[in-house]
């Protein structure tokens, strides 16, 4: 069976056609500037890059149907071998509490959750719908959400302590974002410690550009650090994460500014770019430190000291871990991070082992032979979990 996985934002599209005998990924690419002009990078048999006219998300679509059919850069010969299409959808609301097939209704609360994900939603809806006019009614649409995972937190978890009739009137409260990776890796890591995910509490941390950790108690989310947006818990690459909210007030009064722009401030000029004044991306921020930058030194020093905290946090509130997972691009490739965050922790049962640390490969445990706790690496595949739900659910 060959399945599309479908990321569509308001002006691009990534896509991914995974054989599920295999998992492999056949062939994968991305539409750029729908609307304004269009560009497609695509991978297959061969590479391809060009710029191409596409005035809408169909257009786009049919443009990665013609490349994956191409028999000069495409997998497969006709259309109808792609059984069915997974979409990644960023916010479910409070109505999805998982994976769903497309229908009439699904598409209108995707719409409906657009209050909550103006950036995102949108996007996706077009993409659904372009998919739909593409590919015909009769090969179905899958979707999957970031926020659904994280559906199962218990009350005290995602109400903040705020009037309570903002969740009533506004549905304010946490929702969690990377539930996808967070359920991928959780499940991952399971299976490295060849224990059912019921038995386990597990501390789940992507640590990307944005970043996220979870709490993962019996295979479910029991706690998370983003909130009612991804703003919220770690800083993160341009995003503060958790500040004092009377910041904004503060601010907003000394240097005349709108709620709203302080809140692009917190989005887009903080955290790591914020503290170092450098750069958002960790590798430039490692690199000056390592030179003698003091506050890129510090930028990492507050994220790992960030990262210990939620680790502490989490670990009281699941009654003990047995595992800290690190993931995305940060968690998978930096060791010097992984040993700042663990290291202090001995007293919990965790404790790393150097030569581990430093090595590379898509899942390794790094503890030390000591370590009561497990700390693991492993390398997320949303895409992959995305296409294992579609899979699940056409076939049910
Ligand atoms: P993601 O959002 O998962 O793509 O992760 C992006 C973040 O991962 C950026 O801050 C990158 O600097 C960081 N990153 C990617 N590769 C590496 C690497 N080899 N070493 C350290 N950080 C990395």
């Amino acid at each position: 069976m060959y399945i599309l996985v479908i990321n569509a934002g308001s002006s691009s599209l990534k896509y991914q056609l995974f054989d599920m005998t295999t998992h492999d990924v056949m062939a994968k690419g991305l539409c750029e500037r729908i609307g304004i002009g269009g560009r497609l990078k695509h991978n297959g048999k061969a590479k391809f890059e060009a710029d191409i006219d596409m005035p809408d998300h169909a257009a786009a679509i049919k443009c990665v149907i013609e490349k994956l059919t191409s028999p000069d850069y495409g997998v497969i010969s006709d259309m109808k071998e792609i059984s069915a299409v997974g979409h990644r959808i960023v916010h479910g609301g409070e109505y999805f509490t998982e994976a769903k097939i497309v229908d009439d209704e699904v598409i209108d609360l995707i719409s409906e959750c657009s209050a909550l994900a103006p950036l995102h939603n949108p996007g996706s809806v077009t993409g659904i719908k372009a998919c739909i006019s593409v590919m015909g009614p009769s090969v179905p649409q899958v979707v999957v959400f970031d926020t659904s995972f994280h559906q199962t937190m218990p009350m005290r978890s995602y109400i903040f302590p705020i009037p309570y009739k903002y969740y009533e009137q506004y549905k304010i409260r946490r929702y969690g974002f990377h539930g996808t990776s967070h359920r991928y890796v959780a499940a991952k890591a399971a299976e490295m410690l060849g224990k059912c995910a019921k038995e386990l509490n597990i501390v789940t941390c992507h640590l990307g550009n944005g970043s996220s950790i979870c709490a993962v108690k019996g295979g479910k989310s029991y706690d998370t650090s983003m909130g009612f947006t991804p703003l919220d818990g770690l800083p993160m690459g341009t995003r503060s994460g958790s500040v004092d909210p009377a910041i904004v007030g503060f601010i907003g009064t000394a240097e005349n500014i709108s709620a709203a722009d302080i809140v692009t401030m917190l989005n887009k000029e903080s955290g790591l770019l914020g503290i170092s004044g450098i750069s958002s991306d960790f590798r430039d921020i490692y690199t000056a430190a390592n030179e003698g930058n003091k506050r890129a030194q510090l930028a990492i020093d507050i994220l790992a000291q960030s990262i210990k905290k939620y680790i502490g946090a989490y670990a009281a509130e699941m009654g003990g871990i047995d595992a800290v997972v690190f993931t995305a691009g940060i968690g998978e490739n930096n060791a010097m991070l992984r040993e700042k965050v663990i290291s202090g922790l001995e007293y919990m049962g965790l404790g790393i082992d150097s030569k581990k640390n430093n090595q590379h490969s898509d899942a390794f445990d790094i503890s030390s032979a000591d370590a009561e706790v497990k700390s693991l690496v492993i390398a997320t595949n949303e895409e992959l979990m995305i296409a294992l739900d579609t899979e699940r659910l056409v076939n049910s």
